[in-house]
């Protein structure tokens, strides 16, 4: 699964990845448009403000608006408070060059959470199963054994188990 290729294109802004036909990075909240150029990508028209939503320039450090820090969480450590204008991060030095390589860590180790968990669940749903079928054959057993109401029983709970795997598997 770590294999698998990223899907992240830097941010013009802050460097940090940014997901496939997002028009706001994550970090720094630069608002994104397809570029002009030929060689396509994208670039930073201005900044969101976190706390207003109003559109700053690029390059400024306060929101003209309501003053708010214009500023972005560090991919590595998680610190906030790191401007664009910072060549690292502060906390755990990180140099901003490396920010889209951590993007790309993250991305890939969530990927891999995700992956893992829905294995597990998958694997989980065998549990309700494999009791019906041992409740089916416990029940098989009682009547062979001439427990015919002991084995209705068994039959029960092996139906109440199917059903709990059905529910299961749909949710
Ligand atoms: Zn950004
Ligand atoms: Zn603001
Ligand atoms: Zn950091």
């Amino acid at each position: 699964m770590t294999s698998r290729t990223h899907s992240l294109t830097p941010c013009p802004n802050c460097g940090c990845g940014i997901q496939p036909n997002s028009m706001l990075c994550d970090y720094c909240l630069a608002i994104l448009v397809p570029s002009e150029s030929t060689t396509g990508g994208l670039v930073a028209e201005g900044i969101a403000c976190r706390s207003c939503g109003e559109q700053n320039d690029l390059g400024t450090d306060r929101c003209a608006h309501c003053s708010a820090s214009l500023s972005h969480t560090c991919p590595g450590c998680g610190k906030e408070d790191i401007h664009v204008s910072s060549k690292q991060c502060p906390q755990c030095h990180v140099p901003r060059s490396r920010f889209f390589e951590r993007c790309i860590e993250v991305e890939r180790s969530r990927t891999a959470t995700l992956a893992a968990a829905k294995k597990r669940s998958r694997l989980a749903l065998l549990v309700p199963l494999a009791f019906s079928l041992g409740f089916v054959l416990l029940g098989v057993h009682q009547y062979h054994s001439g427990f015919a109401p002991v084995g209705n029983a068994f039959f029960i709970l092996a139906l109440l188990f199917i059903g709990l795997w059905i529910w299961a598997s749909r949710s």
